[in-house]
């Protein structure tokens, strides 16, 4: 069993509700084994700003917060992140790497775990390139995350968009109105995927297919004049492109608005699905991550990244899963599948295609389900 006197914890990148329940659970998991834990302040950059303190109480008010039982009291219950969460670019640089590791050795932090999403990774399999040794726990409403099927934070924007999406549609229904409304998502479709057929959207568009508008216009037409639908939502994801500098969603109503003639409006949900006190699902999930990402260290095991896969917490590789989502993404780089196994690369095709096998499914039953 490896040995560690203390772990420090960062929440890095976009926040997520669920940030604060894995905090907790891995404070309280790595106290239970004797293990001291500090709470490192604004995600990386917390751990830079420590390196250019000389005052030991100004590091600590500022940069690093000793965490004991207490002082993950009542957050398991609120959205955000009790250690805030910032963009931090020169810890990628060589400069700032040098600072976030003398801090580590100066305050005895002998692994980081790191909550937030694919570039907080990265910062993560940095840091235990150099002697850090460092487990990520995915925090993202966006569930973009390609080797998990579900990431600390989308169930709650889900449900917290659900009601304000059903809110719309009481407004849209009382006066015979189509919304179009853009949901985050950062490229990925599940959060409108989810939604749109949660919600009965009429039409769904996401990056991960291609979409129909003379369709959906059609659609949206038929609807009203012979199905006499009055409320008719839509839904865009974010990722959709902009087209001639206006957002897609926007575009999309104003098309609608021309060739139906039905009263259309463009909303944005936008950053308020990402704040709220998050749901019992991303409160348990974040809670087992957060205990499974200590008991990994404890077993002298690092560079992982949590994930549920089948309902089971598990855990790959960061390399692995940073190449997987390249791959699903068809983002991949030169040399980035050197170094695996056949049967790695096998096992990353396989993922992929579930995963879009899993969208294919999903927008098939909103298109003979939503009308
Ligand atoms: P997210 O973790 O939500 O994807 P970012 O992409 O902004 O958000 O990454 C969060 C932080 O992780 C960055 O501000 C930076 O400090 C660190 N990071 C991102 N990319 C890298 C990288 N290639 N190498 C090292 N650290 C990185």
């Amino acid at each position: 069993m490896a040995k560690f006197r203390k772990i420090g914890i960062l929440s890095s990148g976009g926040d997520a509700p669920g940030m604060n329940a894995a905090i907790r659970a891995v404070t309280r998991r790595a106290l239970s084994q004797g293990i001291e834990v500090v709470g490192i302040l604004g995600g990386y950059a917390g751990l830079l700003g420590a390196a250019d303190e000389s005052d030991p109480d100004v590091i600590r008010a500022k940069y690093l917060r000793p965490l004991d039982t207490r002082s993950v009291s009542n957050i398991v219950t609120r959205g955000g992140t009790m250690l805030y969460s910032s963009r931090c670019p020169e810890f990628k640089t060589e400069a700032g790497m040098a600072k976030a590791l003398k801090t580590c050795h100066e305050h005895e932090i002998d692994a980081v775990i790191a909550i937030g999403g694919d570039g907080t990774f990265r910062g993560a399999t940095d840091l235990t390139n150099h002697g850090i040794p460092s487990i990520g726990i995915p925090g993202t409403i966006d569930n973009d995350i390609t080797a998990t099927d579900q990431t600390i934070g989308f169930d709650t924007a889900l449900n917290t968009a659900l009601t304000m999406i059903d809110a719309l549609r009481d407004t849209a229904e009382s006066h015979a109105r189509c919304i179009v409304t853009e949901v985050m998502g950062n490229g990925c479709g599940f959060l409108s995927l989810y939604l749109g057929i949660a919600t009965g959207a009429i039409s769904i568009a996401i990056p991960e297919m291609p979409f129909d508008r003379a369709y959906a216009i059609n659609r949206i037409r038929d609807a009203r004049e012979k199905h006499g639908k009055r409320g008719i939502i839509a839904i865009c994801g974010e990722g959709m492109p902009d087209i001639n500098g206006v957002k897609y969603g926007q575009d999309f109503a104003d098309e609608i608005a021309a060739s139906t003639g039905i009263d259309t409006r463009f909303t944005k949900l936008g950053h308020i699905i990402r704040g709220g006190n998050p749901t019992l699902r991303d409160r348990l999930t974040a809670t087992q991550m957060g205990v499974e990402a200590v008991n990994m260290l404890l077993e002298g095991r690092s560079n992982l990244v949590m994930c549920v896969t089948e309902n089971r917490i598990t855990s790959v590789d960061i390399n692995f899963a940073l190449v997987l989502d390249r791959m699903y993404k068809n983002k991949l780089k030169d040399g980035d599948l050197e170094g695996f196994t056949g049967y790695q690369l096998a096992q990353m095709k396989a993922r992929c295609e579930a995963r879009h096998a899993k969208i294919k499914r999903l927008y098939g039953i909103s298109y003979d389900i939503c009308m």
